[in-house]
């Protein structure tokens, strides 16, 4: 069967920087900064103030809605709660902490039996993982405990993502090879609470190793894994969804309009992590890497270190032009690299100058390859060209909030036309504009 999409491209992968590289445990830093939001929906409220003494793992921050809490990842005194920046390119409260370097565990976190966790219904699973704070680790950071909850009676397909297309990032690559089996445990608990007999992950035929490791931990589970060709972006929800089920997600839809739910394996490991070994989400894998990083790693890192502590760990061999959380495709990129590790950071890309492809002024050629490329079907040139009438309605009609910013359009396109970056301003438009007219009801 061929597993494939609409559109899409073939960037140079670069995975072979760090693909070699197995998980290392990054030492923890003297200070993590703690950020009380790492996910969507409302952030949380700091429960420490400064000069409070905090163990590994204590919830530090919670609230109420569509929240998740947070938890510290080391042992030691909060030394200021306070606004710090953000990977988003904002400020937003933060908890300090100095680490003793006693790995004082907090005394909650208790592990569970298999018998244990056999004997828990699907409602406490969930309130495990949200307690747990675990969310959407690819990328997204939507908590995992809703996605699942409002899934229950509705999805009959659950996917694990394993696909991680982004040039460069090779952190799941990593977990799937080197823990295939809480990946599959992950999934497992997930099929519980959902109440379905089969589960799939999604994976790309140029990781061979991780594929046959998963295959492996799989056996008599009831899991399939789908090898899936290469091509950007496999990992993206929708084209995943696709590829294995042939079930479209209308425009503007989730993917439980079509009865799927979609987890990334890094979070399937969390959950993993929090059923079974009673621990929150306070350390996930980055991958460092770069066409100038000297070392590039994969780094299993507290949540809170610094980008700056751990590129210092790799090294680079010129001033970078860019430093991007995330992959080139889909990343932001960083002003201030005091910004801290968080749960859906999976990579820090550093690039050198010949990645520098801006264009004073670009003119676009009306060569269509933007519209060949781009995976959910859209017309880039005709929603850039809506930009500059700086009408919500205008941006609208030409679909531009079923824009996934995969940048298919930008990476093919040989006039450097800013496609990416200008859609992202358009949805801001889009969405400050209902804002303002829901306000005004
Ligand atoms: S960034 Fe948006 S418009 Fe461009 S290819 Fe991706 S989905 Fe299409
Ligand atoms: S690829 Fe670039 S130059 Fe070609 S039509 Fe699209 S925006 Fe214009």
């Amino acid at each position: 069967m061929a597993f494939s999409f609409f559109g899409g491209i073939h960037p140079k992968e670069n995975k072979h920087y760090a693909e070699e590289r197995s998980v290392q445990a990054f030492p923890a830093p003297d200070v993590v900064v703690i950020p009380m939001s790492q996910h969507i929906g409302a952030p949380c409220k700091p429960l420490v103030k400064k000069n409070d003494i905090v163990t590994k793992g204590q919830k530090i921050g919670d609230n109420q809605g569509l929240c998740v809490p947070v938890h510290a990842s080391v042992s030691g005194k909060v030394k200021a709660v306070e606004a710090r920046p953000h990977t988003n390119g904002s400020t937003v409260m933060a908890v300090v902490i100095e680490n003793d370097h006693q790995d004082t565990l907090c005394p909650d976190i208790q592990p569970r039996t298999k018998e244990q966790v056999d004997a828990l219904t699907a409602e406490e699973l969930v309130s495990i993982i949200r307690e747990a704070g675990v969310v959407g680790m690819g990328g997204a950071a939507f908590p995992t405990h809703v996605k699942l909850s409002g899934a229950i009676g509705k999805a009959d397909t659950v996917i694990v993502n394993a696909g991680e297309c982004e040039p460069y990032i090779t952190a799941d690559d990593r977990l799937c090879q080197e823990m295939p089996e809480e990946v599959v445990s992950g999934l497992q608990i997930a099929m519980r609470i959902l109440g379905l007999k089969e589960g799939h992950i999604g994976i790309e035929d140029n990781k061979p190793k991780a594929a046959a490791a998963l295959k492996n931990a799989a056996i008599g589970t009831g899991i399939i894994v789908d090898v899936l060709p290469a091509k950007y972006p496999q990992g993206a929800e929708k084209q995943l969804i696709y590829a294995i089920t042939k079930r479209q997600v209308p425009s503007g839809g989730l993917p439980a309009a079509v009865g799927c739910v979609v987890i990334n394996a890094a979070t399937c490991k969390a959950i993993h992590d929090a059923v079974y070994k009673g621990m929150p989400l306070i350390e996930r894998i980055v991958t460092v890497s770069g066409d100038i990083v000297m070392e590039p790693k994969n780094l299993m890192t507290p949540i809170g270190t610094s980008f700056n502590e751990m590129m210092e760990a790799c090294g680079t061999s010129e001033n970078p032009y860019k430093v991007l959380s995330g992959g080139p495709m889909m990343g932001a990129a960083q002003f201030d690299l005091s910004v801290p590790t968080m749960k859906a950071v999976n990579a820090i890309t550093i690039l050198g100058h010949a990645n520098n492809f801006y264009v004073e002024e670009p003119q676009c050629l009306r060569c269509g390859k933007c519209i060949e490329a781009c995976p959910m079907k859209l017309v880039p040139v005709l929603m850039y060209k809506a930009l500059f009438t700086n009408d919500p309605e205008e941006m609208k009609a030409v679909h531009m909030m079923d824009c996934i910013e995969c940048g298919c359009c930008a990476y093919t396109c040989p006039a450097c036309v800013p496609l990416v970056l200008g859609f992202r301003s358009g949805k801001h438009i889009i969405r400050t504009a209902a804002a303002a007219a829901a306000a005004k009801k």
